[in-house]
């Protein structure tokens, strides 16, 4: 293990604790919060801890910024800052890779070179949108009459990510919230601040009038609660579990706020017996181990065909026996870093131990690896079956399910018989089958014959308990709009 020596911005960012990001203020806060490690379960820093005070403050920071300068903003400028907000993120992409890699214990690598890219790329995408959001004139009956109809951002936008791709969850909400015209107030996750605040500076910086960006790190029970409740917030924005999506709802009914939601899955991938079988083995792999497993839309429960069950359970194990594992920073070449803290890790190794009480065969992995910070071997568990909590519950760690089927039918019923409905695919050579599949299946994306792809411009979000709403394309500029319907007489 060799590892990096940080960026020495990264160095500065993290010697002493940053403040919560509100207006163009650092704010410093008596309590703070601690930001572990997941590699070496060790302290990496401490940044201020925002309660429901700072998020007030955050809010009516939010709101100015709205009533003044961000709301008078043209189109083509407003565009313009996104643009550049992009070029930032890609011309620091060393230190929001290194950011992320310390805080969420990600390969830095991968943070740098897929989840800063991608944010980059998603600014861009949504740049292009302000001055294309366009109202609509009405053919209404009444004579002498006109109607039409003006697209108007929704104001003051809470967004509250998760800690899997810190960069890139915020990156998804804001873009497209900004595009449309509101301003923001951002809860990240409690184990991952560090990129939150340094995207905060860097808007400053490329122009952003101060207001239009503020992030409050803090606990979701008290600031994302605060967040979810508060009566000068017009939407909520939020990326994380069904259970605190449902928790997000109660909150918001005081001002009936808008709330959109990206929430949990479970997500079925077929393994038809006509497939390309090395794609299908190598796509259903990453699937589920990109990302540690720790994705929402994780291929967590692979359907095998039975006549090839054999091979592809042996390949499946063997190539997990084969991924190194290690620490964020570690400049020698690895698969997958820890799991994202030591609940995480614990509750993923009970689901294991959950399987084997049922009858489940774990082929590779199955435990803790190495003694310090949170690293579960990557795990394949075969003659899972449905009613296993394994295959019915989110894990969101490097565990893969193997189950078996018969035919097409019954295993499309199978793939469909979950609360979750956020992505769902499989592999076939069969045209005919690919369509029955892209009919039948019940999620918000299908990847067959690939898996995990996304776009700025191609809408993503979930069926079911999977959440409501889509991210990314021109249904995202929709989730952060509202119209406006204008009659003269
Ligand atoms: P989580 O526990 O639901 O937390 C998500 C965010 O909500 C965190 O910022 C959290 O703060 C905050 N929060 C917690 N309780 C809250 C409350 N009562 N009011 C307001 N905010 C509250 O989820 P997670 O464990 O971070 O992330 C994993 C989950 O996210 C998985 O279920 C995964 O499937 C889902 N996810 C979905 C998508 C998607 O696009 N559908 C993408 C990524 C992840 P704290 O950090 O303090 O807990």
């Amino acid at each position: 293990m060799t590892l990096l020596t940080p960026h020495k911005d990264v160095s500065a960012f993290l010697a002493s604790p940053q403040g919560l990001r509100i207006g163009d203020a650092r704010i410093e806060t008596s309590a703070l919060l601690d930001v572990i490690d997941p590699s070496f379960d060790t302290l990496a820093t401490q940044v201020a801890l925002g309660g429901a005070d700072d998020i007030d403050h955050a809010v009516a920071a939010a709101r100015a910024a709205l009533e003044g300068p961000w709301g008078s903003i043209t189109t083509h400028d407003r565009g313009q800052l996104l643009w550049r907000l992009a070029d930032a993120i890609e011309e620091n992409k060393q230190i929001f890779g290194e950011l992320d890699a310390i805080d969420n214990g990600k390969p830095m690598h991968v943070a740098r070179d897929v989840d800063a890219v991608y944010s980059a790329r998603h600014f861009r995408y949504f740049a292009g949108w302000p001055s294309k959001i366009e109202g609509r004139t009405i053919p209404v009956s009444s004579p002498g009459k006109m109607n039409f109809t003006k697209v108007e951002p929704v104001g003051v936008c809470g967004l509250i990510t998760p800690w899997n791709y810190p960069t890139l969850m915020m990156a998804w909400k804001l873009a497209p919230a900004l595009a449309a015209g509101n301003t923001i107030v951002l809860k990240p996750a409690e184990q991952t601040p560090l990129s939150a605040l340094y995207l905060a500076d860097l808007a400053l910086k490329v122009g952003f009038p101060p207001g239009v960006i503020n992030v409050v790190p803090g606990f979701g029970r008290d600031a994302g609660a605060a967040l979810a409740a508060h009566p000068g917030v017009d939407k909520v924005g939020f990326t994380g579990s069904t259970e605190t999506g449902r928790r997000i709802i109660e909150g918001s009914v005081g001002n009936l706020k808008k709330i959109s939601l990206e929430l949990g899955g479970k997500a079925a991938n077929i393994l038809f017996d006509d497939a390309d079988l090395d794609k299908a083995i190598e796509g259903s792999f990453w699937a589920l181990f990109g990302n540690n497993g720790q994705s929402c839309t994780a291929g967590a429960r692979l359907f095998v065909h039975r006549s090839i069950k054999e091979q592809v359970a042996d390949r499946l194990a063997e190539m997990a026996k084969a991924l190194s594992v290690g620490p964020g920073m570690d400049t020698t070449a690895h698969d997958l870093g820890p799991v994202i803290s030591r609940p995480q890790m614990e509750k993923v190794l009970n689901y294991i131990q959950a399987g084997r009480a049922r009858g489940a065969e774990v082929i590779a992995g199955g435990a803790q690896q190495g003694d310090s910070g949170y690293f579960v071997a990557p795990t394949v568990i075969q003659s899972v079956t449905d009613d296993m909590t394994i295959a019915r519950e989110e894990i969101f760690g490097p565990v893969l399910c193997l189950l078996d089927f018969e035919d097409e039918d019954e295993v499309i019923a199978r793939a469909n018989d979950t609360d979750f409905g956020l992505a769902a695919g499989g592999w076939t050579r069969d045209v005919s089958r690919v369509m029955r599949l892209s009919d039948q299946l019940k999620a918000g994306t299908l990847w067959i014959n690939t898996w995990g792809d996304t776009d700025a411009a191609s809408p993503f979000g979930g069926m079911k308990q999977s959440g409501y709403g889509r991210e990314m394309g021109e249904e995202a500029i929709a989730l952060y709009s509202q119209t406006k319907s204008v009659w003269l007489g």
